[in-house]
C-alpha cells in the first residue's frame, strides 16, 4: 500500500529527539509521501530544510496560519515562533521564489476558535482572500484550516475560486453536514485525520463524501489516535476507517487516496 499524510508538523519540538525513527516507522507502515505544513515565515524556512534532509518522502506545504498572520499565536506551541503580524507580500515573494520546492499552500484559512470573530473577521477574511489569489497565481493547491470558521471559509473559497483553478483540501474539517455537502459539491477534498477511529464526526464526513474526494492526514503531533503523540505511520488508521465505511478493502482505499493525492498535488 502507498499511504499518504497530507498534513502534519514534523518540525514540532516533540519530534526533535527521534525524527529518524519516526520517518523509518512511516516507511515501514507504507507511507510514501508526507506533507510537512508551515504556519509562518520561520516555520516555512524550517520545512524547506526538512524536505531537503528527507527528499525521498517529505514534501513542503508552506502556509500562513490565520492566527500567526494576526500575531496572536503564543510562543509555546512547539513550532517556530513569529513575533508580530506577518507581512504577507514578503512571504508570498519567498514562496514564489522557492515554488519548485513547494507542493501546496497551507495551512491557511480562518479561525474563530483562537481569535474572536467580532474583532478579527475583516482582517482574517482579507488575509485569506490575498492568500487564495496568491495560490491561484502560482497554481498550487490549498490546504485549509477552518476551525469554527467552516461556513465562512467555504463562502470565501467559492467566491475566489470559480473554475477549479486550484484544488482545495479541507484539513480536519469539523463543519456541519450541510457545510460538508456544500464543500463537496464545490469539488473540495477532505483529509481524514487518524483520530477518526475515535471521532464520530470524522466518520460521518467519510460517509457523506465521495471516495474520489478523500485524502488522509495525521496533523502530527496533534490529534493522535492513541498514545501521547501522533506520527505519520498512523495514517493507516484513516485508511482502515475509510475502507470499513465505504465497504472496500484497505488496499482499495489506499489506491483511491493515492490517486486523489496524485490528482491534487500533481505527483506520481
Ligand atoms: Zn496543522
Amino acid at each position: 500500500m502507498n499511504l499518504i499524510d497530507v498534513h502534519c508538523h514534523l518540525n514540532h519540538v516533540l519530534f526533535k529527539p527521534d525524527l529518524d525513527s519516526v520517518i523509518a516507522r512511516a516507511k515501514q507502515a507504507g507511507v510514501v509521501r508526507i506533507l510537512v505544513s508551515g504556519v509562518n515565515p520561520e516555520a516555512n524556512r524550517e520545512v524547506l530544510e526538512y524536505v531537503k534532509r528527507y527528499p525521498d518522502i517529505l514534501r513542503a506545504s508552506l502556509g500562513i496560519y490565520p492566527i500567526d498572520a494576526l500575531g496572536l499565536t503564543p510562543d509555546e506551541v512547539g513550532l517556530p515562533f513569529h513575533k508580530g503580524k506577518i507581512n504577507l507580500e514578503e512571504e508570498f515573494a519567498f514562496i514564489e521564489k522557492n515554488q519548485d520546492k513547494v507542493t501546496a499552500i497551507g495551512e491557511v484559512g480562518m479561525d474563530f476558535h483562537w481569535a474572536e470573530k467580532e474583532k478579527t473577521y475583516l482582517e482574517q477574511a482579507d488575509n485569506f482572500r490575498k492568500i487564495i489569489r496568491f495560490a491561484k497565481k502560482i497554481k498550487k493547491p490549498l490546504v485549509i484550516h477552518s476551525r469554527k470558521a467552516e461556513a465562512e471559509c467555504i463562502e470565501i473559497l467559492s467566491q475566489e475560486i470559480q473554475h477549479h483553478q486550484v484544488a482545495v483540501v479541507n484539513h480536519c474539517f469539523s463543519g456541519k453536514k450541510n457545510t460538508i455537502k456544500q464543500a463537496a459539491s464545490l469539488g473540495h477534498y477532505f483529509s481524514i485525520p487518524a483520530n477518526v477511529i475515535k471521532s464520530s464526526s470524522f466518520q460521518t464526513l467519510i460517509k457523506l463524501v465521495d471516495i474520489n474526494q478523500l485524502l488522509t492526514e495525521t496533523d502530527s503531533p496533534w490529534l493522535t489516535p492513541y498514545g501521547q503523540r501522533s506520527e505519520p505511520a498512523y495514517v493507516l488508521e484513516s485508511i482502515k476507517m475509510i475502507a470499513q465505511i465505504k465497504e472496500i478493502t484497505p488496499e482499495e482505499a489506499a489506491t483511491k487516496v493515492w490517486e486523489n493525492y496524485a490528482r491534487v498535488f500533481g505527483e506520481r
